[in-house]
């Protein structure tokens, strides 16, 4: 095994779609929608299956479809306050998923520091081991200890986050909203990591792939807009999260081109250009959606409506059966602490070593219903943080949400 790839196991994602294919449970586990998109995104398709053009289904230019790159810049344009070039400061990728592998491997070098804010999205991790650099972990943590608990109560010490940076600090990486608890960072949070990356000269990496689900009058900020951030931020986003495609695996990166460039080579000497079709319709659905841009009936505002039902819906089910919730502001995803009803479950025939593992486990096998343990979003000698946890899913028909409120409240 190449040492780059030493201590790498399967990750969360493979362990638990093999877990849900063998036990059939009601899977609120891995972030996807199960209803259909919104008509217009899949109708694209069928309208570049019968475009008369044939260079739709060729090639297309390796660093990002021209009309996609011109949508997006036409679109960022206006949210962060300055002209984007399409063809230097956007690059498709594979996902963001890939929009962070070619973030990380085209600017972290070896010994290079990276902050990452726990619990995280799991692939950061790896990913800046595979690049020989070093992570450097900072938990949220909920203050409160009475009373519901918002994506608000999670924050960061302020004295632990500054005792991180120093001369060594290559990046840091932030998601807003984030992924698992759901918190969307605030203005005077935000300010404090940009004033750390100046001092520092540190590059933010800002994950927004939920940059349009957020909840009660919570507002995402872009980092890059805040004051001397534009030339040290990357900012990546993703059509699937976008436009409730997730199988499309559309995803860019946006930011000053001299950062870019880094992110291209990455690009071209590992996949080089994204699928054609898909690319365009993502660009269709973009035009459509910025015709309509803040109107009530554009997707980016009517998505996040009908999700804060179902979050409302989700942290009532979860309560009723006895589990602690976290509000999310954003995103869809909530975690719950299941410590409650412990009393419920019997774990001892799970071998695996986190208690969030174990029930997880125990609650597809025993009780149809499947989440993700949120232990995987931690460095090892932080795990325990996440081992009271829970992450379900709730962008989700509304059937299987009812299904699983029946699931726990027959739970006894
Ligand atoms: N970042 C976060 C926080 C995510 O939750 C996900 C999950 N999809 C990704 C990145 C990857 O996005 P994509 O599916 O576009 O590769
Ligand atoms: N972002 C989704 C989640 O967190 C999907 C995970 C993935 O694609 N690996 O569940």
């Amino acid at each position: 095994l190449p040492k780059r790839l030493q201590g790498s196991t399967p990750s969360v994602w493979n362990e638990y779609i093999a877990l849900a294919m063998q036990y059939k449970p009601l899977n609120l586990g891995q972030g996807f929608p199960d209803d259909a998109a919104p008509e217009y995104v899949t109708q694209s398709l069928v309208d570049i299956g019968k475009d008369e053009n044939p260079l739709l289904h060729q090639y297309t230019r390796g660093y990002g479809h021209v009309r996609l790159v011109q949508a997006l810049s036409k679109l960022y344009c206006g949210l962060v306050g300055r002209e984007l070039n399409p063809l230097s400061d956007i690059l498709i990728t594979s996902g963001a998923y890939e929009a962070l592998y070619s973030t990380i491997m085209g600017h972290v070098d070896v010994g290079d520091e990276v902050i990452i804010i726990e619990p995280f999205f799991d692939c950061y991790e790896p990913m800046v081991k595979m690049a020989g650099g070093v992570p450097r972990f900072i938990p949220l943590k909920v203050k409160k200890t009475e009373g519901p608990i918002s994506s608000a109560d999670w924050i960061l010490d302020d004295a632990e986050l500054e005792g991180l940076f120093n001369s060594k600090t290559k990046m840091i990486i932030l998601n807003t909203p984030h992924n698992p608890i759901g918190k969307v960072f605030n203005r005077k949070e935000l300010e404090r990591i940009a004033e750390l990356c100046r001092k520092w000269n540190v590059l933010c990496v800002s994950d927004e792939v939920y940059e349009w689900l957020v909840f009660d009058g919570a507002e995402h900020i872009r980092i890059c807009t805040l004051p001397g951030m534009w030339e040290r931020t990357i900012t990546l986003g993703s059509a699937g999260k976008t436009f409730s495609v997730t199988g499309w695996k559309i995803g860019w990166a946006y930011g000053p081109a001299q950062l870019i460039r880094n992110l291209q080579m990455v690009h071209q000497n590992s996949v080089y250009t994204c699928p054609t079709p898909l690319q365009e319709g993502v660009a269709r659905s973009f035009e459509k959606e910025l015709e309509r841009l803040g109107q009530p009936e554009c997707y980016f505002l009517s998505l996040p409506r009908e999700l804060k039902q179902k979050r409302d819906f989700m942290a009532k089910f979860l309560s009723d059966a006895g589990m602690r919730p976290t509000i999310p502001q954003g995103g869809y995803f909530m975690l719950a602490d299941w410590s409650p009803v412990a009393d419920k479950v019997d774990l001892s025939s799970e071998p695996d070593k986190q208690r969030d593992y174990k029930f997880t486990k125990w609650m597809t096998k025993n009780k149809g219903l499947q989440g993700i343990p949120p232990s995987a979003f931690y460095s090892e000698p932080n795990k325990h943080l996440g081992e009271d946890f829970v992450r379900y899913c709730f962008i989700k028909k509304q059937e299987n949400l009812d299904k699983a409120a029946e699931l726990l409240s027959q739970w006894k």
